[in-house]
This record gives C-alpha cells, structure tokens and sequence, in this order.
C-alpha cells in the first residue's frame, strides 16, 4: 500500500520506535505508584520523555508537560478546564472537531464563541482575530496548520496580540508538532495541545499538553497520581493534576523515541521534504483539467505537509475508494472532522481528496498518485 493518510497518524513509524514500544510492553512495573526498582526505573523513563519534549516545544519546565491520550484529550483538558458559563472564545475557522465540539458542547451552559475567518493575508487574520474578542473573551483557540488545507496560521502574531489584551491562547498543533518550530515560551502560547502519533512519529494513543499556565485550568479527571495520596484533592501541581491513572507507559516510551528520531531528523528537513512532495504534487495536478485545487501552491514556511483537491465532480469518498481499489493507495476524503475548514473553501458537500505525505514518503509514491488521479 502505498500510505499518503500520515495527518491522520504517520505510517510507518521509525524502526527506533517500534523496537522501543515492543520493549516497554514486555518489561515495565507501573511508573510512580510503587517504592522498588522497577516502579522507580519506569518513572525516570517517562521523566525523559517529559523533559525531551518540554526543550522541544519550549514548555519552560518538564512539568508544564503533561501526557494525555491524543490532541482531543489535550484540547478538551483546556476548554473543559478553563470555561465556564458567561465566557467567551474566540477560534478559527480552521478548527478541527477536537475544538469544536467540546465548545459546542459547553454553549449549552452558557459559553459562546465567536468563529473568526481567516485569510491568505496574515495581517487580515489577526485583525478578525482583534474584532472578535469582547470584554469577556477568556480564551482564544487556534489551530497552527489546517488538516485540511496545510494552511499555517499566523499563531505567532495572534499570541503577542492576545498577551497585549492579557487573554490566554491555546494552539492545535496537531499538524505543525515535529513540523514546524514550536516553542511556548518564546512565542507565548499558554497551551499547545498535540498528539504523540502525527508528526511526532510516536504511536497511537499518546498526546501531549504542554500546559505553561497550568493554574488557569481545573482538572477534568481526577484520581491515583501516587504523590500526596493522603488528600481526597486532586494535586494542584503539574503534571500530576494533570495525569491521574496508570498512564500509557509503552506508549510514551515510543513517543519518547520519536521525540529523538524527530530532533536527530530535525523538523526543518522533514517540512522541507514534505513541502518538496506537495508542491510536486501540486504542480503535477495543476496540469490535469479535471483537478479543482482550493489553495495557492504550498509555499515553503506558509504550509505544512497537507494538500487537499477534488477530481471532476466526483465525491471525494469515491476518489478514495477508487484509489484504494485500483491502485492500494491511502488517502482520506471527506470533512476530515473540520467542517468549518471546507466550509471556508465551499466543499461541504463534496468533501476533499486529502493527501498527507512524511518524512518516509518519496516521489515515486506520489507521482504514482498522479498518474491514478489522470487514468480516473
Ligand atoms: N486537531 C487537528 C488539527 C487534527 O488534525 C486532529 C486529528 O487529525 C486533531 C486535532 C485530533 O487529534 P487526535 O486524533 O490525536 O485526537
């Protein structure tokens, strides 16, 4: 098969990877509940994936680094956590569901939001962005490259503005993480939500929530943390108010090989790659009449490694399944759980044909695609 669905979770995974989640199912005791060896020795594993990550994204301390099942798990820790009836937010209309719905959720106690668009002029974007917020805006959420379009949004930009009115920000970085330099700190995001099994080359079921304000939130779960067990309070410190339960210790010992195999990569030569094969494959659909393509060329820096089309007038289901069919490719149609995203280019009803390459893709698989989508 030949795998261009990597936004959806990368494929394959490193070799350092599986070899080190194959490992950690077969010799780990539970991490931070029990006073022996093994107990101790899987703790300090986890500590160093914690702290791998917190010099990647700039989280300012290991312990703003909280593990989490996925980027939803992440984003729902934050909106869940912060909001509250008579609050405002202000979002993108590039978010995903993972943002949408626990909004959409929450607007039936009391909590509104305020869906900004955005546009190809970064300058454009961030004065929607200033227009939307209110004197009750408590947050504001936006995602840092569209799974649907790889447009990379000015997060930078709209987080200095948000620091200017004292108004705490939150980035998806579902698509961006190991992708794109991400450093909380400098660029003064509050939190950034990511998953471990995108771009970080980790496996499923791992994410991360690099919580630098982790004050502003309540905790969504409480429980087992094994620190302060004599309270019945949930511990106010990260990430232990963060973490309740026996975490995903394979897994995060894979993310944790990930983590090294994207900082030996460097996410500068995986987005190189990456935007080397969608502008490849942009150039080349440009040439077929039939293909309809909603955004400008991936620009090196202003895209991420996604590109999205449709073929004729034909549903995007059906460009997926004829390319699963006839020719063992992968790619994913549909709204990709980002309505809002096709709404902005009008493809709600035919969806898009979404094509995400990684930093094992070559050019060969993508020209082959190209060859399928002028043989339909
Ligand atoms: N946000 C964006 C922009 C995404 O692309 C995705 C997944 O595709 C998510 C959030 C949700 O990620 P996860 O499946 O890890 O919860």
């Amino acid at each position: 098969m030949i795998y261009l669905d990597n936004a959806a979770t990368t494929y394959p995974k490193p070799q350092s990877v599986r070899r080190a989640l194959a490992n950690a199912s077969m010799t780990a005791a539970n991490p931070g509940r029990s006073g022996h060896r093994m107990s101790f020795a899987a703790s300090e594993q986890i500590y160093r994936c914690r702290v791998k990550a917190a010099e990647l994204f700039g989280a300012g301390s290991p312990e703003n680094v909280c593990f989490t099942l996925n980027c939803t798990y992440a984003a729902n820790a934050v909106i869940k956590g912060m909001l509250s009836s008579g609050d405002h937010v202000v979002i993108s209309d590039m978010e995903h569901n993972a943002v949408v719905r626990p909004l959409h959720a929450l607007s039936k106690q009391g909590v509104s939001y305020t869906v900004v668009t955005t546009s190809e002029d970064d300058e454009k974007t961030l004065s929607a962005f200033r227009d939307a917020l209110r004197t009750n805006t408590k947050l504001v959420i936006c995602t840092h490259v569209s799974n649907v379009w790889g447009i990379k949004l000015p997060v930078e930009r709209i987080a200095a503005m948000c620091s200017q009115y004292g108004i705490p920000i939150m980035i998806d970085a579902a698509q961006s993480a190991g992708v794109f330099k991400i450093n909380a700190q400098e660029s003064g995001f509050d939190f950034v939500c990511m998953p471990g099994h995108k771009g970080l080359y980790g496996p499923m079921g791992t994410g991360l929530l690099i919580a630098r304000r982790p004050e502003l939130l309540s905790t969504t779960i409480e429980g087992g943390t094994g620190s302060a067990s004599l309270s019945p309070e949930q511990p106010d410190f990260p990430p232990d108010k963060f973490e309740s339960g026996t975490p995903n210790y394979p897994g995060i010992i894979g993310l944790s090989s990930g983590l090294d195999f994207v900082k030996s990569t460097t996410p500068a030569r995986i987005l190189a790659h990456e935007a080397q094969l969608t502008s490849m494959l942009y150039d080349r659909l440009a040439k077929n009449s039939r293909v309809t393509l909603y955004t400008p060329r991936p620009e090196k820096g202003r895209s991420g490694g996604v590109l999205s089309f449709n073929v004729g007038s034909y549903n995007s289901e059906k460009v997926a399944a004829y390319l699963n069919e006839k020719h063992g490719i992968a790619v994913r149609a549909g709204l990709h759980c980002a309505p809002l995203a096709h709404k902005h280019f009008g493809t709600l009803e035919t969806g898009a044909v979404r094509v995400s390459p990684s930093y094992f893709t070559t050019q060969n698989e993508i020209l082959s695609l190209a060859r399928a989508i002028d043989r339909m």
